[in-house]
């Protein structure tokens, strides 16, 4: 029987629509070949350029889109210059993670030998983590609503059982499944800051809760700060990492400029019904409109959406192609003969993509 699969596509602001149109492609061509299913696209207008012309940024018909799908693509939202009457931006990609309850923000961070990174990675490493970033409280938890006056500002972080318990939960689900495909040891690395504040204290408590159920991995801790040098140091002996909203805001950053920009860096944001799946980069609106944007870490979120859909599904064939596709965008990178501006090349967003699609039946024949 056919899976049918409804994706809702929120192609957004600035280089949005560019890097979404080429990955929609691919992924439709890969539907298109399946036996076991069948991906529909909806499309869902929201963002900065749609509440410029229609004062509504997150229409409750696109909401109810996201909603109903299966699994939600988005590119980047936002625009420097459009912002609500209290000056804070457009950014209905944050709304979403709240409203949805996404609270496990994955951001993958892999550098494989043969691709260029800051870094001088010893003979024999690589590097292959995950960051688990909470997306619904945290720091994050006052956004919009803080309390400012003449002399002071305040912000509120927040940490809920509820939701460290699911966000444990979830992260040590993720570390058994990436032991049994051969890509972690299976240790899992709470990331805090214990030392100092009671809230992170709370937070470890109920990580080491969930690591008493798992005694085939490895659970251990770490400073935030310290996370932040070992990074740098030594990325190759991390496995899965797990951590507060604006920590991990911080440190996937820093996980993308290992991977030698935000060009490369997929990510996914999962709740228990709903899961978005952007680049972590934004809207870029200083290349907007050359056709030079890299589509690459919109074509490997996508791909991680095959993969969470085909483990929510049951479906082996969909969890191939989205290992497949990942791979694709890998040799291409690995390859450096279709690299976009970012990268040190030269080819556009049509070009980089269509090196994806040609890699992809390369591998097929
Ligand atoms: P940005 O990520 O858009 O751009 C930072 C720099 O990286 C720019 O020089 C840009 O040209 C470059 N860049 C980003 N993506 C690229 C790509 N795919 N290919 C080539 N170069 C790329 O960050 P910013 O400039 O701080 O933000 C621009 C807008 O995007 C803002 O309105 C911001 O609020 C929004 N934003 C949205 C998201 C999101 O939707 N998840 C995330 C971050 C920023």
């Amino acid at each position: 029987m056919v899976k049918k699969i409804e994706i809702a596509v929120f192609s957004g602001d600035g280089i949005g629509p560019e890097i979404t149109d080429p990955t929609v492609k691919i992924l439709q061509n890969l539907s298109d070949r399946a036996s076991s299913y069948a991906l529909t696209f909806t499309d869902a207008p929201a963002g900065a350029a749609h509440y410029q012309k229609t004062g509504e940024s997150l229409p409750a018909a696109s909401l109810e889109a996201a909603r109903r799908a299966d699994a939600i693509l988005l590119s980047a939202m936002g625009l420097p210059n459009v912002r609500y009457p209290d000056g804070t931006e457009i950014s209905p990609q944050i709304e979403l993670r709240k409203l949805l309850t996404l609270f496990a923000g994955l951001r993958p961070v892999t550098v494989r030998a043969d691709q260029k990174t800051p870094l001088n990675i010893p003979e024999g490493k690589e590097i292959d983590f995950v960051l688990v970033r909470e997306s619904t409280e945290g720091l994050f938890h006052t956004q919009g609503c803080g309390e400012v006056t003449d002399n002071e500002a305040r912000e509120t972080l927040l940490i809920t059982r509820d939701i460290s318990e699911k966000l444990f939960r979830f992260t040590f689900d993720l570390a058994h499944q990436r032991k049994k495909s051969g890509r972690g040891p299976g240790r899992v690395t709470c990331v805090d800051k214990a030392n100092v504040f009671r809230a992170f204290a709370f937070f470890r408590e109920m990580f080491n809760a969930e690591a008493a159920k798992h005694p085939s991995l490895t659970a251990d801790h770490a400073y935030v700060d310290a996370t932040a040098l070992w990074m740098v140091q030594k990325p190759w002996d991390f496995d899965v990492l797990v951590t507060e909203n604006m920590f991990g805001d911080i440190l996937s950053d820093l996980g993308a400029g290992l991977m030698g920009g935000l060009g490369l860096a997929p990510s996914a944001d999962i709740g228990l019904e709903h899961a978005v799946f952007q680049p972590c980069h934004g809207s870029a609106p200083d290349i907007a409109g050359q056709g030079i944007a890299n589509p690459f870490a919109m074509i490997l979120s996508a791909a991680m959406m095959l993969d969470w859909l085909g483990l929510q599904n049951n479906n082996s064939e969909m969890r191939a192609d989205g290992e497949r596709l990942r791979e694709a965008v890998e040799n291409v990178v690995a390859s450096g003969r279709v690299l976009t501006q970012d990268l040190g090349g030269t080819a556009g967003t049509q070009e980089a993509a269509a090196a994806v699609e040609a890699q992809l039946h390369r591998e097929e024949s």
